[in-house]
């Protein structure tokens, strides 16, 4: 079966994305409704689901996170993720941020899904300053455009 992106008349589209209120800001990343539209604003590949293929971030996003774009952490329960730090996704977040076992000091973490499958793929971190998305790579395929 195959899952469709929700349209941008959607209601699940109106989920704040962290950053596009933000502006104009320094990176001159193009926001990612644009690389919805036109992929080429997305960089060399995009982040798609690895369930529903429905775009979830893109090259363009990839952001350094104390100097690093991937970073490796057991959880908890002893599971670990690899995961890698993206200035804005589209996903929605579940519950309220918490800095309970936060893998980036100074960030609460709360739980980020696919809007359209309701996969888990990460995290979104929010700190004083700003907030970024902690996404699992292994629930996502990259896709070049
Ligand atoms: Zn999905």
């Amino acid at each position: 079966m195959k899952h469709v992106c929700p349209s941008p008349e959607s209601p699940l589209s109106r989920i704040p994305l962290r950053f596009r209120e933000k502006g104009a800001d320094k990176s001159q990343k193009a926001p990612l409704s644009l690389i919805r539209e036109q992929p080429e604003h997305g960089g060399r590949y995009v982040y798609l689901c690895r369930d529903c293929y429905c775009l979830i971030t893109s090259q363009a996003q990839e952001t350094a996170v104390n100097a690093k774009h991937v970073h490796v952490f057991p959880n908890p329960h002893g599971l670990v993720f690899e995961i890698g730090c993206f200035s804005d996704a589209v996903c929605f977040t579940l519950g309220q941020p918490t800095t309970e076992f936060t893998w980036f000091p100074g960030y609460a973490w709360d739980i980020a899904m696919c809007i359209s499958c309701k996969k888990h793929l990460g995290w979104l971190y929010t700190g004083r300053d700003n907030s970024f998305y902690g996404l699992i790579l292994q629930a996502m395929v990259k896709k070049e455009t």
